[in-house]
């Protein structure tokens, strides 16, 4: 399957190149121009799928360590929202760019969990 993707993407890369070349000196070059970037469009999407690698697995297992751990930590408390003082569960917990953020499941407000002294 990926050799397959990879051989479309070389034909859809070839006849995407030779429509731009063959462009410039047609007389009404914009559909010709337009067909060529098109194609090149689905070769690099083509591309992008057949070439490359799996995810790090390190990265996955981080982000799974990073999920499992927080709220383990912040169902010790009882929650409350900063905004609306809703008790909150800690699946209301998400960690975005390596930082925890609380979503309100009343109020909805999102903000970030400060660190209590207390723990
Ligand atoms: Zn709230």
């Amino acid at each position: 399957m990926k050799i397959i993707g990879k051989l479309l993407t070389a034909v859809f890369f070839v006849f995407g190149v030779l429509f731009i070349i063959g462009s410039v000196n047609n007389p009404n070059p914009g559909r010709t121009f337009v067909t060529g970037v098109v194609l090149l469009v689905i070769c690099l999407a083509l591309g992008f799928f057949s070439f490359r690698k799996t995810p790090a697995p390190l990265s996955n297992d981080q982000n799974i360590t990073y999920k499992i751990d927080i709220p383990a930590n912040v169902s010790m408390d009882a929650m409350k929202c900063q905004a609306c003082g809703g008790t909150l569960s800690p699946k209301d917990v998400a960690m975005v760019a390596g930082a925890p953020v609380v979503t309100c499941p009343f109020c909805h407000s999102t903000y970030q969990l400060t660190e209590d002294p207390k723990w």
